[in-house]
């Protein structure tokens, strides 16, 4: 668990103000702290946060695309939706029917890709 370190004034929830999803392209958030994030369909496909993709019973997670010749059948990636869990996360559903992804905000936020999180700010 993280430590409640954050001060009782000023602090902001860590969750979004505004969504916005392309089911071609990826998903932006503005969060309530003023952050923005930005999200590739293919960055959050690799990031599929459920056991299967994560590799959590001890297997290699799958990558199947680096590893058969026909990867040209593969269809372009792309969600068929996205649905709010409870208030704290979305379910993504994708067209290669994967659907068990559940991303939090807490990780949408801790894989945010952007130079200020990855620690690149100039
Ligand atoms: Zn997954
Ligand atoms: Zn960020």
């Amino acid at each position: 668990m993280m430590p409640a370190s954050h001060s009782a004034t000023g602090f902001v929830p860590l969750e979004p103000e505004h969504i916005a999803v392309s089911k071609s392209k990826g998903i932006k958030i503005d969060w309530k702290d003023s952050h923005r994030s930005e999200y590739s369909l293919r960055y959050l496909r690799d990031h599929c946060p459920c056991a299967t993709c994560s590799g959590a019973h001890g297997t290699e997670p799958v990558k199947p695309e680096y590893a058969t010749p026909f990867q040209m059948y593969k269809p372009t990636l792309k969600m068929l939706g996205v649905e709010p869990v409870g208030n704290y996360a979305i379910r993504i559903q994708w067209n290669d029917g994967h659907d068990t992804g559940i991303f939090s905000w807490e990780y949408l936020r801790r894989i945010c890709d952007c130079p200020e999180c990855t620690g690149e700010v100039r």
